[in-house]
């Protein structure tokens, strides 16, 4: 059972997250870091408490889009930081999706930060660290075998639905949801679902009355008052 699960030889250590094996051949513990990067791992530093809000409030958000009918890695949380999850080959394709401009899509075509888009639009990275994780097209993704044309019409699908539910979510909690990246992952059976996390680092939140960041863009462009970000967003979903 889950209930007794515990962390065996870790697999892999990532920016944000550590993964590690268990007794359950289908099933690995994430353990959440407080460590963060921006800019391909450039910029380096700690968010305290960030850990422990990322993994609450990603199983959170799992737990409800499970419930709207998109499957997810998600399993048990064990504690403040570890939570048991599916075993699932990640495909290595970054989901963006884009309510409104910002970030790279504001620089790349000269559109200032804020401005509404008349649909949201969902694009695909190629997850890859070494070339900076390129902008792709679903060519691009069938001609290098990342994924086959139906793996990708399942996350268009699955995408689509986390945007409505996300989007109305967090606009109950006076929050704008700009923009966000999701990744999703193959089960031993071929199943698509959701995995990696949503959260601060992965959303950009604004409120909806000031546009105040809640998000890590308060990390990334030194805004300040990163920890107290992250807490206001916990703070407006769990009261
Ligand atoms: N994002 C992410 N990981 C990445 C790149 C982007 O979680 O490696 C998120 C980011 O937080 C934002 C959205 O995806 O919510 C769109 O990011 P963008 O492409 O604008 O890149 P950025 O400006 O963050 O470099």
């Amino acid at each position: 059972m889950s209930a007794t699960l515990e962390k065996l030889e870790q697999l892999y250590e990532g920016k944000a997250k550590k993964v590690y094996k268990t007794a359950d051949p289908e099933r690995y513990i994430v353990s959440y870091k407080d460590d963060a990067t921006a800019f391909n791992g450039l910029k380096k530093g700690t968010i305290v408490g960030k850990g422990a809000i990322n993994n609450r409030m990603s199983n959170y958000l799992m737990q409800k889009l499970e419930e709207a009918g998109v499957p997810t890695h998600f399993v048990e949380e064990l504690n403040d930081r570890e939570t048991v999850v599916r075993k699932v080959t990640i495909l290595p394709l970054e989901v963006i999706v884009r309510n409104v401009a910002a970030g790279s899509f504001s620089k790349r075509m000269g559109v200032e930060e804020g401005s509404a888009l008349r649909c949201p639009i969902l694009e695909f990275s190629y997850k890859n660290d070494e070339l900076g994780d390129p902008f792709i097209n679903d060519d691009y993704a069938v001609a290098l075998g990342l994924a086959t044309r139906e793996d990708l019409q399942t996350v268009r699908d699955y995408t689509h639905k986390v945007n409505e539910f996300l989007k109305a979510f967090f606009l109950g909690l006076n929050i704008e949801l700009v923009d966000f990246k999701i990744e999703f992952g193959k089960t031993g059976d071929g199943k698509i679902i959701l995995a990696d996390e949503i959260s601060p680092d992965t959303c950009r939140l604004w409120d909806a009355t000031t546009h105040e960041k809640l998000d890590k863009d308060r990390f990334r462009r030194d805004l300040g008052g990163v920890e107290d970000a992250y807490q206001e967003v916990m703070r407006r979903i769990f009261g």
